[in-house]
């Protein structure tokens, strides 16, 4: 029978624990989060011991369940704010059971888990061992309190070892998802920005691009709103690599990126789409701004010194092909087709200069 009412505390505590993990999953609970936050946190982990005191077992005025563990979590990951709410709230909700000796007992017993939680954070541990230290110090206080409650020493016999049982797989079960949900969001996000992001630059990769390239698009048809697209390629990048090494090339492309990024404006979307070639989304921008915005972006390249792990200082220049949404182009697809023919023009007619498309 106790050990069917804990089984109940753990499935409720387990659940409840891996919904809000994941509610909460694009900003968990910490010690630096925000009020509000912990103020939030605070209230939904006393709502939870008090949903689990609902399943409690029952001996006489003594009620028995795993209370302590949102307690133990909110202090643990969010310090003294949640955990003062949560200690609040649990109190509050033990006296509306009953007020005699035994609620009496169990708010001392969740002041002194409160505290306990709060400095084991404190100790230069490994993290498992702070939470066994609160387990620890929470069933201690509770083997102490349900002694002096309860005289039968047959039921002392089975409650406080299964009590003591429940609470460290209770205890770590939850630090475990709380852990899981938070390392795999960790480890999704790091994936999901690595898939977008050229490796190399920092810039956005191709993929971003036809994204990004997409969406702006139909804005751009839907609005009726210009759209200039340039295509931006090294002037014979070949000869960089083979004077002065492949690692080199890479500095130069980094290099080139950081300008594209600080010529154009905050708003515009700069990719590396392949190897040296480069591209620049200019939303809202008609063809006389997207020729002025290429030409800075020309110059600029042209008169930057690029310095190499050797010391020595080396200059390239940049071919850019120039296409405009509403303007020179007529449906924003074409925009790449005619942006790539206005670069192949520039390459042909003397490279380093702009090429507007004359499509
Ligand atoms: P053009 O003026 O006609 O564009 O001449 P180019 O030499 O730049 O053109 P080409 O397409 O013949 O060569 C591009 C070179 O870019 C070939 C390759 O070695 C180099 N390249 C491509 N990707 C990378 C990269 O990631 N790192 C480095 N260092 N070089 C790269
Ligand atoms: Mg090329
Ligand atoms: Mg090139």
């Amino acid at each position: 029978m106790i050990i069917k009412e804990l089984i109940s505390n753990v499935a409720i505590l387990i659940t409840s624990l891996f919904l809000y993990t994941q509610l909460t999953r694009s900003s968990p609970l910490l010690s630096s989060s925000s009020l509000q936050k912990k103020v939030t946190a605070g209230i939904l982990a006393g709502v939870l011991s008090n949903i689990l005191m609902q399943y409690s077992m029952q001996f006489g005025e003594s009620i028995v369940d795993l209370r302590h563990i949102p307690l133990i979590l909110v202090a643990y990951y969010g310090g003294s704010i949640p955990a003062l709410i949560t200690m609040g709230l649990i109190g509050l909700g033990r006296f509306l059971i009953g007020v005699n000796t035994s609620s009496m007992l169990a708010l001392l017993m969740i002041v002194f888990i409160t505290v306990a939680t709060l400095l084991s954070r404190r100790v230069n541990v490994r993290r498992s061992l702070k939470v066994f230290i609160a387990l620890t110090a929470s069933n201690v206080i509770f083997t102490i309190i349900i002694c002096y409650l309860i005289s039968a020493s047959d039921l002392l016999w089975v409650l406080i070892p299964s009590y003591w049982g429940m609470s460290y797989i209770a205890g770590f079960t939850s630090f475990y998802v709380v852990e899981y949900v938070r390392e795999s969001q960790r480890v999704l996000e790091k994936y999901k920005s690595e898939a977008v992001t050229d490796a190399l630059t920092g810039l956005n990769n191709v993929r971003k691009f036809d994204m990004v390239f997409n969406d702006v698009s139909r804005q751009a048809q839907e609005k009726k709103e210009n759209l200039s697209l340039l295509f931006i390629d090294i002037d014979h990048f070949k000869r960089v690599n083979d004077t002065y090494g492949h690692k080199e090339g890479d500095r130069v492309l980094i290099e080139l990126g950081n300008i594209l990024k600080n010529t154009v404006r905050s708003f515009d979307v700069v990719s590396r789409n392949g190897g040296e070639e480069f591209t620049v989304i200019l939303l809202d921008c008609p063809t006389d701004r997207g020729r002025q915005i290429s030409e800075r972006i020309r110059k600029n390249v042209e008169q930057h010194l690029f310095l190499l792990t050797t010391g020595e200082i080396i200059n390239i220049t940049v071919s850019i092909g120039l296409a405009c949404f509403n303007e020179t182009t007529k449906s924003p697809p074409m925009l790449l087709k005619d942006a790539d023919d206005a670069l192949y023009e520039a390459k042909k007619t003397g490279r380093n200069k702009v090429c507007v498309s004359s499509s």
